[in-house]
């Protein structure tokens, strides 16, 4: 109904609800009843989140760091975030993702923890508001249309007092093709639609907000592929 994106955003959060939640919760998840284009998914997610951990830890560590993890999913970022002392806030705009991050965080802290509960939301990113050290949005923008990218990274940014690290599937002609031939968004995936960035469009949208690209990273395996970028202010 807005530039927010209307339908097609009703279509996705519907969908993190009911079978993508099923679906992604597995991927994300440890349980090996999964299928190999899932069990690829989910090593080279987790080789992206490792390269955004290391990075953070490079910089000095998030030990009381204020983070914002935009589109939290199950929680793969900010748990790790969170038991290394940062105060982590997580939204997603799917409930069902909102609530099973709660849950695998305490699962996962130890009991007598010194980490501060990250606090868990339902809400979409659009809707986040305040000021965080550090924001973070991790294979989102996927679920973003071309024409609704510029308005996402900018308010985005405009959460982020420091840095900005965001992923998302590049747009090259090689990628292109292999969505089109449906390489990698095999049967039954398909639920939602699915959108390559060009990379020059990010960088030039981050550019608009005043931040820069700092440091690059590229994932790719078979099913999996993911650009990664820190930007930090530009001046
Ligand atoms: N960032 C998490 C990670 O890396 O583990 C989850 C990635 S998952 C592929 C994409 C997530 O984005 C889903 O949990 C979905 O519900 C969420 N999402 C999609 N559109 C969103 C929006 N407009 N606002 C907030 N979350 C959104």
């Amino acid at each position: 109904t807005s530039t927010a994106g209307g339908d097609e955003k009703e279509a996705v959060k519907g969908y993190f609800n009911t079978v993508g939640f099923e679906r992604w919760n597995k991927i994300y998840g440890t349980t090996d009843e999964i299928s190999s284009v899932q069990m690829d998914i989910r090593e080279g997610h987790a080789v992206t989140v490792d390269k955004v951990l290391n990075w953070l830890a490079q910089e000095g560590g998030v030990k009381g760091v204020s983070v914002c993890d935009a589109g939290c999913g199950t929680g793969s970022l900010s748990i790790p975030l969170a038991l290394q002392g940062a105060k982590v806030y997580g939204s997603d705009i799917s409930e069902a993702m909102a609530n099973e991050a709660a849950r695998r965080y305490e699962a996962e802290a130890k009991a007598g923890s010194t980490a501060e509960t990250p606090k868990f939301e339902a809400k979409d990113l659009e809707s986040i508001s305040g000021t965080f050290h550090t924001v973070c949005c991790i294979d989102v923008l996927i679920h973003y249309p071309p024409e609704r990218m510029a308005e996402m990274v900018g308010h985005l940014a405009s959460l982020a007092e420091q840095r900005l690290i965001l992923s998302f599937a590049p747009s090259t002609p090689y990628y292109e093709v292999l969505k089109r031939i449906g390489e990698f968004f095999p049967k039954g995936s398909k639920a939602t639609r699915a959108y390559l960035h060009r990379e020059e469009d990010v960088e030039a949208a981050l550019a608009k907000a005043g931040y820069r690209v700092a440091k690059r990273e590229m994932t790719a395996s078979k099913f999996y592929f993911s650009r990664l970028f820190e930007a930090v202010p530009a001046s």
